[in-house]
């Protein structure tokens, strides 16, 4: 197997296989192409296909979105969840305009140097946009690199990165487009060498697949090993005026939800009982919530006479929709038949 016999592989398979994908349209715009890479980072391509346009139609370039208040790119945001990511495209907008004229840098220094843009997305840009060759490696780039060279090692041990970052390196040097040579690798690994249910017999790879020859694809790359999730609990009270709008509250700017908005909530590491929350809150249900790092059990209460303090205020359901909320908060809502 050569380099250059695998890039040709993919990149054939790649002109007639790839999704037509909405940031492919106009794969050379470097604004689209940068909040799609923004958007996808941990986040499926089903779910951020619902927020793209909607999200480019509102803020059309660099200098609109730079010049949007945080409380309106969060919202907009809405319903992708990894808030922070949204917080960084907007700090990203706003050095662009600052230190670059509005004009998205070419160079992979230049671009790392960006807030939210690491190796990663510097790579995409400089490749899929610029058409530098410049390598790129996410998590589907390392499990088709290792299931091809039937490499068993540890995704998150650092020899096993940067083994993948060399690789990828090598085939960038040997495509004849690196932009779509990084592109196919990842269409590769999302649609045909997923984590479960590969299907080889569809991969242009399989001639050359080492690990389908060993008979191994199933088990390389093996399973990581689960950090503990933390256990967070949050008793959040429904408090409604007779226009029917919601009593909220802004978070803190820092750490899980920052700067989201949310119905007034205590958040502890133990569960705050029924009677902290005053003899008038009665609860009306409890669900669990997880993110990546927490999983967070909420208790929701209704009470009728809430004692309000600086900062919250009550909203309508169509102010609530132009706001930061979290999946959580919708769903607190939609306990209470808000939304
Ligand atoms: S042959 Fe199978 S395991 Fe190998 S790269 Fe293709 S899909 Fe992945």
């Amino acid at each position: 197997m050569t380099d250059a016999a695998v890039c040709q592989s993919l990149e054939a398979w790649f002109a007639r296989a790839m999704r037509p994908l909405p940031w492919r349209v106009s794969l050379r715009d470097p604004y689209r192409s940068l909040v799609s890479e923004f958007m996808l980072q941990q986040t499926q391509v089903s779910r951020v296909l619902e927020k793209f346009e909607p999200f480019v139609e509102r803020f059309p370039n660099i200098g609109v979105l730079a010049a949007a208040d945080e409380e309106a790119v969060l919202g907009e945001w809405s319903g992708l969840g990894y808030y922070r990511r949204a917080r960084m495209l907007h700090a990203c907008a706003q050095a662009i305009v600052e230190n670059h004229s509005g004009v998205i840098p070419s160079g992979v220094d230049e671009l790392m140097a960006l807030p939210g843009i690491g190796r990663y997305t510097a790579g995409a840009m400089a490749s899929m946009v610029f058409g530098d060759r410049e390598p790129l490696v996410d998590g589907n780039v390392m499990r088709v690199l290792q299931r091809l060279h039937n490499n068993a090692d540890q995704q998150t041990d650092p020899k096993t990165i940067k083994w993948a970052w060399e690789r990828a390196a090598g085939l960038v040097e040997a495509s004849g487009d690196p932009g779509a040579l990084n592109e196919s690798l990842m269409e590769l690994g999302a649609t045909v060498c997923t984590p479960k249910r590969i299907q080889c017999e569809r991969c242009p790879l399989a001639g050359m697949c080492e690990a389908l020859k060993a008979g191994t694809t199933e088990s390389v790359p093996p399973p990581k090993p689960r950090a503990k999730r933390k256990e967070l609990f949050c008793a959040s009270v429904l408090v409604t005026d007779d226009a029917g709008r919601v009593l909220f509250e802004q978070r803190a700017p820092d750490g899980l939800w920052g700067n989201m908005w949310q119905v007034p909530t205590i958040e502890r590491d133990d569960r705050p009982t029924a009677s902290e929350m005053g003899q008038a809150a009665e609860l009306i249900d409890s669900f669990i919530h997880q993110t990546t790092h927490r999983i967070v059990c909420f208790d929701v209460y209704r009470c009728d006479s809430w004692e309000i303090t600086d900062g919250q205020r009550f909203l309508s359901v169509d102010q609530i929709d132009s706001l930061g909320v979290s999946n959580a908060q919708r769903r607190i809502l939609e306990i209470s038949d808000t939304l």
